[in-house]
């Protein structure tokens, strides 16, 4: 029978944080997540419910539709999100094929708490939520710092340079956590702990939410 993903939603729009901010990017949300709400209390994302059960053909055909819709067509190049929920337990061979022969560049939004296969994607975030997770490399290291107004593993700089220790990514960001709830978004204690960690760390914005964009 053919494998079916697991979609919650796919749409058009500016990638809005990391390296690669600004960039036009389709992005392909998929649902479910391995880790969850208790181990991430204040995650911004609803991953739960799948709107879409696809076949890989099916799937092809949304982003098709959402990219003609937002780019006027598979503009080659365009950038195509794999994000979640946790976007590697579902992200395959025969997907990351077929996107790469429409002419999209790949980009992955990980947890990092399982490997990912590198050559399925030509660009991967990983965004750990526990101190201990399994994809130490990648192109990008994005930090959630949750800082001292609610649970979460990066409390200050020392917490940051520990997970960070014994990987190579290209880039390293630490961002806000945006969630009135818990207290975000926390700029002030990221800002300055940017500036104690130095180089090579980076303040990653959600220009997205600055901009009013999905
Ligand atoms: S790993 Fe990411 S998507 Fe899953 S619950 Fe945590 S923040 Fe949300």
């Amino acid at each position: 029978m053919a494998r079916k993903y697991a979609i919650k939603e796919v749409f058009a729009t500016l990638q809005g944080e990391g390296a690669q901010a600004g960039s036009p990017a389709v992005f392909l949300r998929f649902a479910g997540c391995n880790l969850g709400y208790d181990v991430c209390p204040w995650c911004d994302t609803d991953w739960v419910k799948a709107e879409y059960t696809l076949d890989l053909e099916g799937t092809l055909a949304l982003v098709r539709q959402v990219a003609e819709e937002g780019f006027g067509g598979e503009v080659p190049g365009l950038l195509l999100v794999a994000t979640g929920g946790e976007p590697s337990l579902q992200f395959d061979r025969p997907l990351s094929d077929a996107l790469r022969a429409r002419g999209y560049r790949i980009s992955m939004e990980s947890n990092g708490s399982r490997p990912v296969d590198r050559s399925l994607v030509d660009w991967l975030t990983v965004s750990p939520k526990q101190p201990e997770f399994a994809q130490k490399d990648g192109d990008e290291l994005k930090l959630l710092f949750t800082g001292t107004s609610t649970a979460g593993i990066t409390p200050n700089a020392d917490a940051v340079r520990r997970i960070a220790s014994e990987t190579r990514f290209g880039h390293y960001f630490l961002q806000a956590v945006d969630v009135p709830a818990v207290g975000g978004p926390n700029y002030g204690e990221v800002i300055h702990t940017v500036m104690q960690l130095g180089p090579p760390w980076r303040l990653s914005v959600q220009t997205h939410k600055v901009a009013g964009i999905p």
